[in-house]
């Protein structure tokens, strides 16, 4: 039986790679972040069941680590694919931690005693974290990583470390592993809001992101799960969700619907409908596309929650005495709404992952026009490419939520278990 590779290491490549490993295969999970988990590890809650996203991805991560036959390669990139189905030779590099992987104990120590702060990514920018640092308390593997960008050597991480696990002087290491065949889990990235300059987004501190709000109105989040504004800390009387930002946009180059914001802002509106009662909540949108099991219903539920469902794309955001103001038309009735909205969420669209391109070169596969990976047949072929042994699955073929992610990487997973004994029966 050979090995498979899967590349990426959010819920997509989890779920290719347990299925896998439950069949016998050795798989080796490729992650680039200091962390599997992906995106799903950031999010607050989940449509359409409002269930708590750590508490379904978290024990599928654990289970990922104490699997036998799954090796986790985290801060490791692919540099190079050679070879065919069945016998794939793909070069990895593993970037340095700056600390020894056998001796951490995840004890946070060195954490607690870092007097640098920096921007936190995983926080969506809105938090901070030390030089030495755990992406967040479920990271896997549960084990520090040394930021040398911003570390100053002040030493007291190598005083404390009663391990003697921080290491001053680390390099990469480049490595080779045999494999049968190779799933791409690379998945997505958010849209930059800053390109749609008109919404304000770090122009006004109280335009943010849908990524940034999950990070808020998450309990282990910057704000401990609260939602306030950045200009004076209040908790706003009046949130606006902005819908297709960076989505459905021809001028941006992405024309295609990102399939989840109606649903996540759905959800987020929800949310802080039962947060905060008294706060109104609006969402400005082109259609509501509520296509899933149960998602008419969620949008349903949201309009009897009180969530006003506003027909019209605003032009821009405008700062207006001290606050904000928002015109648009209703295109419903043929009006135009004045809103003065105390934060604006911007739901922004999903974007292939920024080196997609690169690992599609190096496989020597395709994408389409819009950067995603392209299926051999899209009707009938979704996870396979042009290039047999190597599999495409989740947000790395095109937006999607996490039900059809997880579907797609069961078939994946599957398309890969076959090539594994291809040398036992050809
Ligand atoms: C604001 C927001 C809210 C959302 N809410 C919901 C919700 O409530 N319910 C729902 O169903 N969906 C929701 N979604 C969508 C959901 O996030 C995705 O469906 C899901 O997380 C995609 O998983 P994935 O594994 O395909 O991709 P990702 O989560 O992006 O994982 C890809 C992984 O691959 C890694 N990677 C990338 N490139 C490389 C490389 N070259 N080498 C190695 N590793 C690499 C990345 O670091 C990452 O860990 C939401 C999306 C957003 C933006």
């Amino acid at each position: 039986m050979g090995d498979v590779v899967v590349i990426g290491g959010g819920v997509t490549g989890i779920q290719a790679a347990l299925d896998l490993a439950d069949h016998g295969i050795v798989v080796h999970l490729i992650e680039r972040e200091p962390s599997i988990g992906g995106h799903m590890a950031q999010l607050d809650k989940t449509f359409p069941t409002n269930d708590c996203s750590m508490c379904i991805l978290s024990p599928k991560m654990l289970d990922v680590s104490r699997h036998p036959n799954i090796r986790i390669y985290t801060c490791t990139e692919v540099t190079g694919i050679e070879g065919e189905v069945g016998d794939f030779r793909v070069r990895i590099r593993r970037n340095p931690r700056y600390i020894d992987e056998e001796l951490c104990n995840g004890c946070g120590d060195c954490i607690q005693i870092c007097p640098v702060e920096v921007y936190n990514r995983f926080d969506a920018g809105i938090g901070v974290r030390k030089a030495v640092y755990k992406p967040h308390s479920q990271a896997i593997p549960d084990i520090v990583i040394k930021d040398t960008e911003h570390c100053i050597e002040c030493g007291l991480c190598y005083d404390i470390c009663g391990r003697e696990a921080i290491r001053k002087e680390d390099a990469p290491r480049e490595e080779e592993i045999r494999a049968a065949s190779i799933i791409i889990a690379s998945g997505y990235d958010v849209f930059d809001a800053a390109q749609k300059e008109q919404f304000g987004y770090l122009r006004y501190p109280d335009v943010i992101t849908s990524l940034e709000f999950e990070r808020m109105m998450n309990a282990s989040g910057p704000t401990g799960g609260s939602i306030r504004r950045f200009s004076d800390g209040k908790i706003p009387g009046h949130v606006v969700f902005v819908q297709c930002v960076g989505s459905r946009d021809i001028q941006l180059s992405r024309p295609y619907c990102s399939g989840v914001c109606c649903m996540y802002a759905m959800k987020n509106a929800m949310l802080l409908r039962e947060k905060y009662p008294d706060t109104r909540v609006t969402i400005l949108y082109m259609d509501i596309r509520a296509y899933g099991k149960g998602y008419e219903e969620y949008f349903e539920r949201a309009k009897a929650m009180g969530v006003e469902f506003l027909r019209g794309m605003p032009a821009e955001v405008i700062a207006n005495r001290g606050g904000m103001m928002i015109r648009v038309e209703n295109t419903e009735t043929g009006g135009m709404e004045e809103l003065h909205p105390g934060l604006v969420v911007l739901s922004v669209g999903l974007e292939p992952a920024k080196d997609a391109s690169s690992i599609a070169e190096r496989c020597g596969i395709p994408v389409e026009d819009t950067g995603f990976f392209r299926s051999l047949d899209e009707k009938v072929n979704t996870v396979a490419t042009i290039r047999p042994g190597i599999y495409i699955a989740g947000t790395a073929v095109s937006p999607r939520d996490i039900p059809d992610c997880v579907a797609q990487a069961q078939a994946a997973a599957m398309r890969a278990f076959l090539d594994t004994a291809r040398d036992e029966t050809v």
